[in-house]
C-alpha cells in the first residue's frame, strides 16, 4: 500500500545547495528557458522557480537527445554541477539525462529568454500568463514579495497582530464616489476601499493591528497611478501620543523593509537593476508650509497636493535634506476622511499626513478620533448621518485608546522603489477602467 507522510516532498531548487555540491550530481526540475546549440554540444538554461541554471549537454555525457527538448517544455534533469564564474550564480551543470516531463504546445509569442520583453505595456499585460514567465517581469513580483516579507516581520517584531477584514461591506470607509456597488443577494453591498473601520475596531482588543489584502477603488480614470484593485498594507496603532508616532513608526518601516530587501532579495536587486533608497530622518511639512516652499510652483488647489506638488515637493527634499521622501501634514479637517481627529490647536486642520517619494504619494495615515461625541459631532459636520455608521460606532461607544494609522499603496511603493513608470507593471494582473481580464 502506497503511504504518504509528507517526508518525500520535494524542494525547490536551491542555488546555495547548487553552489555546495560542486563535484556532485544533482537533480533539478525546470522549465527551459532557451537553448543554444554549437557545433560539439548545446547550452540549455533551466528556468526554476527563482533562478535561472546553466547546463551544458554533450552528446557523450547524456544519455537522451535534445530532440524534443524546446524552449518553454519542462525538464527533469540530473547533472554534474561544476563552478563557472562565466555562468548564471557561478555554476553550471554538465547534464547526465534530460527527460521532458511537460511538453508545449505553442511557441511562446513573446521574448521570454530576452532579458526585456521588449513589447507594449498592452501585450504584456493581455499575455500575462506568457509575459510573467520573462525574468524580468517574474523579478518585480519576487521583489513585491520581500516587501510584503519586509513588511510583515516588522509588524510582528512590533507586537502588531496580523488581522483579516471583510472585503464585502454595508458601508465604505473613504465615501465618495469611487466605490464599487454590487448585490449581495437582495441588499445592496459595496466593495472595501480600505480595512479602516475593521483595524481601527481592532485596536480595542490587540492594541496594534496589521492587513496585506485587497482594496477596492472605483476610480473612472486611466492615469499611471491608479489601479482599481491594489493591496494596502495597513497598520493601526494603539495609545498614541499624536501622528508623529505613526510617521515614527513608518520611518522605521521603510527601513527595516529596505534593508530586508537588501539582505534577501539580492538576485532580484540586479535582475531589476533596483536603487534602493538610503533612508534616515524623513524631512516633515505641513501643507501650508508645503505650498510656501513651491512658491510659483505649487499648483492652484490650496486645499490638497496635486500630482505636480508631489514631484516638486520631492525634488525639494532631495535638494533641501538629501531625502526621497518627505511627509506632508495637516491637511484642512472639512475634507474627508470623517474619522481623521482635528488638531486641537486649530481645529480647521486635520492630524493626517501623506508620505511622498520619489515624486508620488505612497501612503496616506494619521490619528483617529477616539472619542464618541466627538465622533458623531465630526460626522455630523460633514453632513454624514451617524446612524449609518452604527457598527462602526460602536467601537467608539464601548471605548477605543487614542490611536493612528496608515494605508500603504504597495503597487505604489514596488512601482517608485523599482523607478517604473506606470503602476500595472506592479500589478500581476490588474484591473483598471478598461481592463477586467486576464
Ligand atoms: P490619490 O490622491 O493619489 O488618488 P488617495 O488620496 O485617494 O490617492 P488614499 O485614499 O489616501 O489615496 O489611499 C492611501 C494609499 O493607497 C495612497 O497613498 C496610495 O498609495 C494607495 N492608493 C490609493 N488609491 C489607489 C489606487 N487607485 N491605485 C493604487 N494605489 C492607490
Amino acid at each position: 500500500m502506497l503511504k504518504i507522510d509528507g517526508s518525500q516532498l520535494i524542494k525547490e531548487f536551491d542555488v546555495e545547495e547548487a553552489i555546495s555540491s560542486i563535484g556532485k550530481d544533482i537533480e533539478i526540475s525546470a522549465c527551459v528557458h532557451k537553448v543554444r546549440k554549437m557545433s560539439e554540444f548545446a547550452f540549455v538554461i533551466l528556468r526554476t522557480g527563482r533562478y535561472l541554471i546553466q547546463t551544458i549537454y554533450s552528446p557523450d555525457n547524456c544519455s537522451d537527445t535534445l530532440e524534443d527538448v524546446k524552449e518553454g517544455c519542462y525538464v527533469k534533469v540530473v547533472g554534474t554541477v561544476k563552478e563557472d564564474d562565466r555562468a548564471y550564480n557561478g555554476i553550471e551543470i554538465l547534464l547526465k539525462s534530460i527527460k521532458v516531463i511537460a511538453k508545449m504546445n505553442n511557441d511562446y509569442p513573446l521574448h521570454v529568454s530576452h532579458k526585456k520583453l521588449g513589447c507594449s505595456l498592452d501585450v504584456n499585460l493581455d499575455m500575462r500568463s506568457v509575459a510573467l514567465r520573462n525574468p524580468y517581469e517574474r523579478a518585480i513580483f519576487k521583489f513585491q514579495e520581500g516587501v510584503c516579507n519586509g513588511f510583515r516581520e516588522f509588524m510582528l517584531k512590533n507586537d502588531f497582530t496580523e488581522i483579516h477584514t471583510p472585503k464585502i461591506v454595508a458601508q465604505g470607509a473613504e465615501g465618495g464616489a469611487n466605490i464599487f456597488h454590487i448585490e449581495y443577494f437582495d441588499k445592496p453591498a459595496f466593495l472595501n476601499q480600505s480595512p479602516q473601520f475593521y483595524k481601527q475596531t481592532a485596536v480595542a482588543f490587540f492594541d496594534r493591528v496589521f492587513e496585506i489584502a485587497p482594496v477596492y477603488r472605483a476610480e473612472k480614470h486611466s492615469t499611471s497611478r491608479h489601479i482599481n484593485e491594489y493591496i494596502s498594507l495597513d497598520f493601526e496603532m494603539g495609545y498614541i501620543d499624536s501622528m508623529y508616532d505613526v510617521m515614527n513608526m513608518e520611518t522605521a518601516l521603510l527601513k527595516y523593509i529596505v534593508s530586508y530587501l537588501e539582505e534577501n532579495y539580492q538576485p532580484e536587486i540586479k535582475i531589476l537593476d533596483a536603487k534602493l533608497p538610503v533612508i534616515d530622518k524623513i524631512p516633515a511639512l505641513t501643507l501650508l508650509e508645503a505650498k510656501e516652499v513651491l512658491g510659483d510652483k505649487a499648483s492652484k488647489n490650496k486645499l490638497d497636493l496635486e500630482p505636480e506638488d508631489e514631484v516638486n515637493l520631492c525634488e525639494y527634499a532631495k535638494k533641501e535634506f538629501n531625502s526621497e521622501f518627505i511627509f506632508v501634514t495637516h491637511f484642512p479637517s472639512s475634507k474627508p476622511p470623517f474619522y481623521a481627529m482635528n488638531d486641537k490647536k486649530d481645529p480647521r486642520l486635520a492630524c493626517k499626513f501623506d508620505l511622498l517619494f520619489r515624486g508620488l504619494e505612497i501612503t496616506s495615515g494619521g490619528q483617529r478620533i477616539h472619542d464618541y461625541d466627538e465622533q458623531i459631532a465630526k460626522l455630523q459636520s460633514m453632513g454624514l448621518d451617524p446612524e449609518d455608521f452604527k457598527y462602526y460606532l460602536e467601537a467608539h461607544k464601548y471605548g477605543l485608546p487614542p490611536h493612528g494609522g496608515l494605508g500603504i499603496g504597495l503597487e505604489r511603493l514596488v512601482m517608485k522603489l523599482l523607478n517604473l513608470s506606470n503602476i500595472r507593471q506592479t500589478s500581476m494582473f490588474p484591473r483598471d477602467i478598461n481592463r477586467l481580464t486576464p
